[in-house]
């Protein structure tokens, strides 16, 4: 039975907006920088609500920041260092003080949990805090992600935590459709990213990604940056999560349907697998998938049958009755297989997947 056809999408790189909805508050945990962004919360209720804030630039007040003129106030936020107030204001979001605690400023900090970049005022375990000046050499080339286009790689180790880069672009209104090239920014704003650097980041689980995009209050106004979650070895891939953790990544399990086909991730494995979702259980909560090979996956076929297969790249067979039942969250993202050989080139780039199926009495492709 050949796999249906699928209607094709362009090539470009699945972008998506940053959810929309709000992470969820921060627990207090008993230290006393927590406690202290705790109490923040109570006078500035959008402290780490970003998207529930209309402005993504700090407030224009001459004088003191009252809540009558104060578009930071008015947001339910706190003054940030794109204020024109500056550092004097009362409403100013307090430093970090990260290094006299002994930590790090990872999760913990209280400017990474509020979106504040840090400022001259933090007292970081060191000055490479955010530096945007010392970014880290990457580069853009084919990813090794199949049919994901463009991919941004490491030309050099990256430690953890480390500034890889921002998105840039202008701020308009929400598409109206869904536009894979926006970041929601703002209540009612995106970011419409140019097509430069970080822009193509792709996109993984994020507890599989390597890097984090994260909204951030920085100096010009907020931002999306990305930061190393792990360190990075030079030459290896930058992912990230495009949602934030808690919510679903920008496939959603919405997106995968019966019939779709998928690429996905076993536990601690570098290379996706390609399966087709043959049923989906209550919830889609749980999926049974069938498998396909594609030429780097023969090995796993016993060796005289797997002499008599001949496949090309961008080939896939279809296996026969080997079946498995997943967690939606093993699966990377939707893909779109054919069912005839495309004419053009574009099969080597692996831009698309046909399916073949082998006959095993006959012991040839069919
Ligand atoms: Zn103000
Ligand atoms: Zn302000
Ligand atoms: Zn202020
Ligand atoms: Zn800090
Ligand atoms: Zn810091």
């Amino acid at each position: 039975m050949p796999p249906s056809r699928r209607r094709g999408r362009p090539r470009s790189r699945m972008s998506t907006p940053l959810s929309r909805t709000s992470s969820s508050a921060t627990q207090p945990n008993g230290t006393n920088k927590l406690l202290s962004l705790h109490a923040l919360s109570k006078r500035y209720p959008n402290l780490q609500q970003p998207l529930k804030r209309t402005h993504w630039e700090g407030c224009r007040c001459a004088g003191t920041c009252t809540p009558t003129t104060c578009t930071c106030l008015q947001d339910g936020a706190p003054c940030r260092q794109s204020c024109k107030c500056g550092p004097s204001c009362e409403h100013q979001f307090p430093p970090c003080t990260c290094k006299t605690n002994g930590g790090a400023c990872g999760e913990k900090c209280p400017c990474y949990l509020a979106h504040h970049q840090c400022s001259t005022a933090c007292a970081c375990p060191d000055d490479k805090c955010d530096d945007e000046n010392n970014l880290p050499e990457v580069e853009v080339k084919d990813s090794q992600i199949p049919s994901a286009g463009l991919g941004l790689f490491a030309k050099q180790d990256i430690e953890k935590r480390r500034l890889i880069g921002w998105l840039e672009g202008q701020v308009e209104p929400h598409p109206k459709e869904p536009d894979f090239d926006c970041f929601d920014i703002a209540k009612d704003h995106s970011l419409r990213c140019s097509k430069e650097g970080a822009y193509f980041t792709n996109e993984m689980l994020f507890k599989e990604a390597n890097a984090e995009f994260r909204y951030m209050e920085g100096k010009r106004r907020r931002e999306i940056v990305i930061r190393a979650k792990r360190d990075i070895k030079a030459g290896e891939e930058i992912t990230s999560q495009y949602t934030d953790r808690k919510q679903p990544p920008c496939f959603p399990p919405e997106d995968f349907q019966t019939g779709s086909y998928v690429l996905v991730k076993g536990e601690g494995e570098d290379d996706p697998w390609v399966a087709q979702i043959v049923s989906m259980g209550a919830g889609k909560k749980k999926m049974t998938v069938q498998w396909l090979l594609r030429k780097q996956d023969l090995g796993i076929i016993p060796p005289p049958l797997r002499k008599s297969i001949r496949l090309d790249k961008g080939e896939l067979i279809m296996t026969e009755g080997w079946r498995d039942i997943l967690d939606w969250e093993t699966m990377i993202r939707v893909i779109y297989v054919r069912e005839e050989r495309p004419e053009d080139d574009e099969l080597g780039s692996n831009v698309w997947w046909w399916t073949r199926c082998y006959d095993a009495k006959k012991k040839k492709l069919k």
